[in-house]
């Protein structure tokens, strides 16, 4: 049996992979990972996708950290102390680590610090393995052969330009523990990139094909849809965001203080400071101002509004253009 699984983001290219999996008339799931860092719109519009183009109801998905804060909980009252941990961060740390039932702050607090264009444990543990573990793998251990229908484009960048249509692909994510992997090493899985020949504007023409209107968020300035920020974002996406949406920049501040709270130095940050041309310079001297006030998000969104004159720097990530990680193999992030 073949098992048709069309992974949605909300975005222009999955919801199009949604659209031509619905022409092919085949059955099939759509699963949808909610990181707990999207627009409103996006969450609307996932929502309202079947009952606007008479497809499945989309599968909602969330990573759930309840158990693996447990353990930190565990590990940072029996170890911390002995690292030199000062008591009383030990107790805020103690007191705050709690899952608060939101996957992108939840998993920040696990990890004790934010994802990163280095360290992208955010997609892997956000999206691929929640909709592999609540999805995919109960198809995959009942017998069926997995065909994940994936909304990537060749000339999206560089990474995704030699991406094959069609590709047998290992079952279970590399990011899990190796007794998973090997439990599933017979099952059969492959990808289905329908739209890798594709230009955008090809995808905007097939929503107009179905009547579909895209999610508004390519009408108010957005490029991707996706995180509200992503931490790949470059600098003019994060100067409309805190433009059009501030309530999200408000959030990530709130998100900042509490992560910064439960980390061993007092200081996290959702945009790396080392990846920052800026906020980078000094960052290993002793006396290094860590303060949020100056490399936190607001220090970013007053950056975004410079141009030459503010030490312009904005590729800071365009490395995003070009990211070669799981997520544009998986097309997991737009
Ligand atoms: S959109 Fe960005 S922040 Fe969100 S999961 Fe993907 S890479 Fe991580």
């Amino acid at each position: 049996m073949i098992e048709n699984v069309v992974s949605v983001s909300g975005g222009k290219d999955s919801t199009a992979t949604y659209l031509k999996a619905l022409e092919r008339g085949l059955p099939f799931r759509a699963v949808f990972a909610d990181t707990g860092n999207e627009h409103e719109w996006t969450y609307d519009f996932v929502r309202s996708l079947a009952a606007r183009t008479g497809g499945p109801e989309v599968i909602w998905v969330k990573a759930d950290f309840t158990a693996r804060l447990a353990k930190k909980r565990e590990y940072i009252a029996s170890h911390w102390a002995r690292e030199g941990i000062s008591a009383s961060t030990i107790e805020t740390a103690l007191s705050l680590l709690h899952p608060t039932g939101n996957p992108f702050l939840d998993l920040c607090l696990w990890k004790t610090r934010f994802p990163s264009a280095k360290a992208r444990f955010c997609t892997d543990e956000l999206k691929i393995v929640p909709i592999f573990e609540q999805v995919q793998r109960p198809l995959l251990a009942a017998g069926a052969s997995m065909v994940s229908w994936q909304g990537v484009r060749a000339d999206e960048s560089l990474a995704r330009a030699d991406l094959p249509r069609f590709q047998r692909i290992d079952p279970v994510p590399y990011s899990m523990p190796a007794d998973a992997r090997h439990k599933g090493a017979n099952w059969k899985a492959f990808v289905y990139r329908p739209l890798i020949s594709w230009s955008a504007r090809d995808v905007f023409a097939f929503h107009k094909r179905h009547g579909l209107p895209w999610n508004p968020l390519y009408d108010h300035g957005m490029s991707r849809v996706g995180c509200l920020p992503c931490v790949m974002c470059k600098k003019g996406e994060l100067r409309s965001i805190a433009q059009r949406f501030p309530d999200h920049i408000d959030k990530i501040e709130q998100w900042e203080a509490v992560v910064s709270q439960v980390s061993k130095r007092g200081n996290s940050t959702f945009f790396n400071v080392c990846d920052d041309p800026v906020t980078s310079e000094g960052w290993d001297k002793p006396d290094y101002d860590w303060s949020l006030s100056r490399v936190g998000i607001r220090a970013h969104v007053e950056w975004s509004k410079t141009s030459r004159g503010g030490r312009q720097y904005d590729a800071f990530l365009d490395a995003a253009e070009n990211f070669g990680t799981s997520c544009s193999e998986w097309g997991a992030c737009e």
